[in-house]
């Protein structure tokens, strides 16, 4: 946390880059850092200020992002391909040693918070295909334009494009930029006497729990009041994973619930273990839950589970892919069947999507024509991006319905692979 190499503390109206950016409020933080927003007194804008651990690692990871963002931001200098853009970035030095420093052109709630907002239940499929458009757009530019791979999917790493001024948001933020220098140190405990203290640590924690109170309320308050003001657009963030296609730096990668077979196994990678994750993705904001969240079990592993839950859903894995990769013998036979995990409860993602969530029929065909093609076990069998933004289930005209047009080039991209969920031909081994 907050120590030599860790976190800086930072307070509303702190000053950095020689004044430039004044702290207003905390907007986030994760493994690496805190993200603050901050006022541009130069641009006089709102900006996002990531502040990273100071300790080397954390230094290297920062620089790591810092050459993916000045890439992505140089080579899209209109700001249209739905990846978040750099401003700038600096080293800002305090009581805990060196941070680097990285500022962002202010987002809004990530999908994360968007689905929590939602209380889990799904956000509809207009809203879903607007989304999906928004992180393809960002994804055949990363993929066929630059080169580069994410790696790290998900729905923390997908933020809104907010249009709500943050000025004029008071429950967002201050009423206007606070450009005031704090007084005493960052801390502001020292000086105080040890009955001050404890006063002052009761009133702290008081006002703790009524905030927390005051925060639930307006979560809930917030499930459809949240849309207000987003048009829905959305943009891909946190590349501190990042890697180009053809100059990796490690074979594990992802979050485990929207990690790509091919990963699990050690079989290599390429772009389309993003577009895996982008239909975990897409699943997750239709139904509000995971589409895989595997558990360590009884004499089989988490990975193992997770593999077992593929082929329920998905049906089974080819033996020549499933014996592939350099961890393929730690769970399959020379069968390419699952050593310790031999009953198998199958299902689709059509099934699913009726049974348990239940979506129409209709919708729910539509819908799994477009997500099976990109849960193919074979990676280089999976729609690209640019593909997918053909696809039928995104025809749809933005200001009306949700209908498809007939476009046969689309159509024809369904076609391929219609049916290919439905196809279930693994046997209930007994
Ligand atoms: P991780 O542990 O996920 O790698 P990290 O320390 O690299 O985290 P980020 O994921 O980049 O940090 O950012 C942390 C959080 O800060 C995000 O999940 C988001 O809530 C918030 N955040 C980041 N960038 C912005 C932005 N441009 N606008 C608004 N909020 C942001
Ligand atoms: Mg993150
Ligand atoms: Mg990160």
């Amino acid at each position: 946390g907050y120590r030599k190499g860790g976190y800086h503390a930072v307070r509303p109206g702190d000053q950095f880059a020689a004044g430039r950016y004044v702290a207003q409020r905390k907007l986030g933080w994760g493994n690496f850092s805190t993200v603050w927003l901050a006022f541009d007194v130069q641009s006089q804008r709102y900006v996002a200020l990531k502040i990273q651990k100071s300790a080397p690692e954390f230094a290297q990871a920062a620089l790591h992002e810092i050459e993916f963002l000045s890439e992505i931001t140089k080579r899209d200098p209109s700001n249209r391909k739905c990846i978040i853009q750099l401003i700038d970035h600096f080293k800002h030095t305090g009581p805990n040693g060196q941070h680097i420093c990285l500022v962002f052109e202010f987002l809004g709630d990530s999908l994360l918070k968007l689905v929590q907002y939602n209380r889990y239940k799904g956000i509809g499929f207009d809203r879903v295909k607007r989304i999906c458009k928004s992180i393809l757009v960002g994804l055949d530019y990363l993929h066929n334009e630059l080169g580069i791979i994410h790696s790290d999917l998900k729905l923390e790493n997908v933020l809104l494009v907010s249009t709500i001024d943050p000025s004029k948001d008071p429950i967002r933020s201050g009423l206007k930029p606070n450009l005031e220098k704090p007084e005493g140190n960052p801390n502001g405990e020292v000086g105080l006497n040890p009955i001050e203290k404890k006063l002052k640590m009761r009133a702290r924690r008081v006002l703790a729990k009524l905030a927390e109170k005051r925060k639930s309320v307006v979560e809930s308050s917030r499930s459809e009041r949240s849309l207000d003001g987003i048009d829905l657009t959305c943009k891909i963030v946190d590349f501190g994973n990042a890697c180009w296609a053809d100059k990796q730096f490690t074979d594990f990668i992802q979050t485990r619930q929207y990690r790509a077979p091919e990963i699990i196994l050690g079989a290599g990678y390429s772009f389309s273990v993003d577009m895996w994750s982008f239909a975990c993705i897409a699943f997750e904001l239709a139904t509000g839950e995971m589409l895989f969240t595997p558990k360590e079990g009884h004499g089989y592993s988490e990975d193992e589970d997770h593999l077992a839950l593929m082929m329920e859903l998905l049906g089974k894995m080819p033996k020549k892919i499933a014996t592939m990769g350099t961890r393929s013998k730690e769970y399959f036979d020379r069968h390419g069947d699952l050593k310790r995990i031999r009953r198998l409860k199958l299902s689709s993602v059509e099934r699913i999507l009726v049974d348990k969530y239940k979506i129409s029929e209709s919708d729910a065909r539509e819908f799994a024509n477009f997500l099976c093609p990109l849960l193919d076990f074979a990676p280089e069998k999976r729609p690209t991006a640019a593909e997918c933004l053909k696809h039928p289930w995104l025809q749809y005209d933005e200001d009306k319905t949700c209908e498809p047009h007939n476009n046969n080039d689309a159509q024809s991209t369904g076609n391929t692979t219609s049916g290919a969920c439905t196809n279930i031909d693994v046997t209930d081994k007994k």
